[in-house]
């Protein structure tokens, strides 16, 4: 007879264990009696997960602790090396005039044990590039002596809208278009690595990296806004990625700011990233000033030298990212912005000012009713959150999309 499985049952288990997990995670050394009375977990019930995190190599057991009296209890210790994942960031400049590609390596912790930055200039499509990360995904296991079956995946990050389920980047219209980067199924990839893939939009990543690592830990309703070369936004409501219909929601870097008729990348006009991407301060610098800038880098040095003309383009650029962030003020009430991307950069040249022009003469919001903050984990939040995708089902058994 078929054993019947009690749903409920199931899922209580499955909470149980991710709760003791999280727990190791969060205090890295306990013994199972302290696991029990924290978690008001039956220490059977806490001794059977142990077990099997020691036997997934996910946890060891560390000596004995003092004790009052009695058996001294076993400390159980969390072993944040014995899992890793690949992040991949397509999308950041990293201040830079020319287009990297940034490959980072973690550990369950998100720390850093090895990263790698690339030139995509010199591949001409996609493949090629994918081909050349196979090659160097391998060099930085070896080099770093971790077996193959401890790598859990690698996750993109990508710039435009992600169907994480079919794995296709539909559109992207601020990559080369050389490459080729318009409905791109990284399915077609995954022969190439040892481990899974997965995919996410940009944004989306970058607001995951700070829902699990950065200021969105405790209070979980944000919009992250990615300020690159295009602008794109995470949005986390309850401590989920909201995604929409069609997967396409926080695309706010194309909502219609202005009646100039200037026309977009993505073949409308007007859109707020034409105004309030980064790249609108080099092309406004240039048209301006006589002493041409290829970066935005150079960009930040001007306006910290007084520049004229940087400081009567930053007064403008002010004026249209406030314009857009209460746009999605009024459209989302989150408790946080958080300001992502190399634009987050500039730092206190950024909030102050950005704040005054938000919070002037609004009826609706005050300083106090939402935090306008710099991303945690600055330019690298994408990245870090694309190197975390792998770990969703070792740490929530279900991704946090809806
Ligand atoms: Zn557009």
């Amino acid at each position: 007879m078929a054993k019947i499985v009690n749903p409920d049952q199931e899922k209580i288990k499955y909470a149980n264990n991710r709760r003791i997990l999280h727990l190791l995670i969060k205090r890295r050394e306990l013994s199972k009696q302290e696991i029990s009375r924290i978690t008001r977990i039956s220490i059977t019930t806490v001794a059977g997960n142990i077990n099997r995190l020691i036997e997934d190599n996910l946890a060891e057991e560390a000596g004995v602790a003092d004790s009052t009296g009695g058996r001294k209890p076993m400390i159980i210790r969390f072993l944040p090396d014995a899992r890793y994942a690949f992040g991949v960031d397509f999308a950041s400049n990293h201040l830079t005039a020319s287009n990297k590609i940034k490959v980072v390596l973690i550990n369950l912790d998100a720390e850093v044990r090895d990263q790698e930055i690339f030139d995509y200039n010199k591949f001409s499509s996609i493949n090629e590039i994918m081909y050349y990360l196979k090659d160097l995904t391998k060099d930085i296991t070896e080099r770093n002596n971790i077996r193959v079956k401890n790598i859990l995946g690698i996750g993109f990050a990508l710039p435009g809208p992600v169907n994480e389920n079919k794995k296709i980047l539909e559109l992207a219209p601020n990559l080369a278009a050389s490459l080729g980067m318009k409905n791109v199924n990284f399915k077609n990839y995954e022969n190439l690595f040892p481990f899974p893939i997965f995919v996410e939009n940009e944004a989306n990543a970058a607001s995951y990296g700070e829902l699990m690592l950065g200021t969105a830990q405790h209070k979980h309703n944000l919009v992250y806004l990615s300020i690159n070369r295009g602008i794109g936004a995470g949005l986390i409501v309850r401590g989920h990625i909201y995604k929409g219909n069609n997967r396409r929601a926080g695309e706010v870097g194309h909502m219609t700011v202005a009646s100039n008729g200037v026309l977009c990348t993505c073949g409308r006009k007007d859109c707020w990233e034409i105004y309030a991407a980064s790249g609108a301060l080099i092309r406004k610098f240039n048209k301006q000033s006589e002493r041409k800038i290829t970066d935005t880098k150079q960009f930040l040095e001007k306006l910290k030298s007084r520049n004229p003309d940087a400081v009567e383009i930053w007064d403008k650029y002010l004026d249209y990212l406030a314009l857009g962030i209460n746009n999605i003020i009024l459209s989302f009430d989150p408790h946080y912005i958080i300001i992502g991307g190399e634009i987050s950069e500039f730092n206190s040249m950024l909030i102050e000012p950005l704040q005054e022009r938000i919070f002037k003469n609004n009826s609706f919001y005050g300083r106090s009713d939402l935090q306008i903050l710099l991303s945690h984990l600055r330019k690298d939040a994408s990245l870090i959150g694309a190197a975390l995708l792998p770990f969703q089902k070792l740490f929530y058994g279900n991704n946090k999309i809806i």
